[in-house]
């Protein structure tokens, strides 16, 4: 079990229970949601909170590192708790993001063309695995 209050305090941000809540459902659905999305699911259970206080607190948590925010193929903005940098894999028949455990570290450090790479963002389109299977069935 994640002490989400304390990961809160120990980026210098004062746990409310609502940013608890959008830190836990960040932590629970791996599926980079939108703000909207967030908003969305935690409504019912929170009547209080507002669209404004879920996208203010998904942009704080950003700039202090507790999560990541991500535009990977439209405008669209979405957010992800793996900190850690990784390639994402957008499915153009049900949309769902899917994160890719394969690593490119080889680029890391490397010269390309005289440039020196220090991180890289790789976003892959295609149809998924389950969509593929529901084809074919
Ligand atoms: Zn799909
Ligand atoms: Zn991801």
């Amino acid at each position: 079990m994640i002490d989400f209050k304390e990961l809160l305090k120990e980026h210098g941000i004062p746990p409310s229970l609502q940013r608890i809540k959008i830190l836990e459902y960040l932590h629970n659905f791996k599926t980079h949601p939108t703000a909207d999305m967030i908003y969305q699911a935690l409504v019912d259970e929170m009547p209080t909170l507002s669209k404004t206080t879920v996208y203010n607190t998904l942009k704080a948590f950003a700039e202090k590192g507790v999560i990541v925010e991500l535009s990977l193929f439209e405008n669209e903005v979405r957010y992800e708790y793996n900190t850690t940098p990784h390639i994402h894999f957008k499915c153009i028949k049900c949309g769902k993001i899917y994160d890719i455990s394969k690593t490119f570290k080889c680029l890391k450090d490397e010269k390309i063309e005289g440039h020196k790479v220090s991180e890289h963002h790789i976003n892959l389109k295609g149809i998924c695995k389950s969509c593929l299977e529901n084809a074919k069935g």
